[in-house]
């Protein structure tokens, strides 16, 4: 029924319970793709030049250039990868290369990830209900901003 699950991941239990939910859905269907997609906001980075479309605007900003801020971005997301990669251990396995795991920047996690599903066409979000910061309160910041900016469906799962 799904072509593109997208499973936002920041770690957390609630996020773990989403991303085997999402396996499930994904699992019986030859024709379905899973991401698990984590998001780093471009404060981050040490310099906060990222508009909502997730590029710099060419301007030359502090002591980076561009190209060396652009550098600095895909240092950051290579490593951010290689953490949840890291953190999945062979949680994918079973997919094989219908499962992919990516590392995105923008404004903010919730924008980076609604981003996310519109350019790759996913048609179903599925995330925590809460995530690392959960302290008290029925829904997360990100799950909030997610489901505020985009208009794929979103699954919360606890
Ligand atoms: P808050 O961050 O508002 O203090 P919280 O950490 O409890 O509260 P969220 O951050 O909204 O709640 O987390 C809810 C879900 O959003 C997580 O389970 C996960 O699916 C997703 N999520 C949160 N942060 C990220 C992130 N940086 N990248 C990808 N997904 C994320
Ligand atoms: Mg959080
Ligand atoms: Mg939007």
């Amino acid at each position: 029924m799904f072509r593109h699950v997208m499973v936002p991941y920041d770690g957390s239990d609630h996020a773990k319970n989403a991303l085997n939910y999402a396996k499930d859905l994904v699992a019986g269907d030859a024709d379905a793709k899973l991401s698990v997609v984590h998001a780093v906001p471009s404060s981050y980075m040490g310099v906060d030049r990222m508009g909502t479309d997730g590029a710099l605007d060419g301007v030359p900003y502090g002591m980076l250039d561009y190209e060396e801020y652009q550098g600095v971005v895909k240092r950051v997301l290579d490593e951010a990868q290689k953490r949840v990669v890291e953190d999945l251990g062979d949680a994918l396995a079973d997919l094989g290369d219908r499962a992919q795991v990516e590392a995105v920047a923008g404004a903010s996690p919730a924008d980076a990830l609604s981003r996310y599903a519109e350019e790759h066409d996913c048609d179903l979000i599925v995330m925590g209900r809460r995530g690392l910061g959960a302290i008290r309160g029925m829904l997360g910041s990100v799950s909030f901003g997610v489901l505020r900016a985009t208009d794929v469906p979103v699954l919360t799962v606890k």
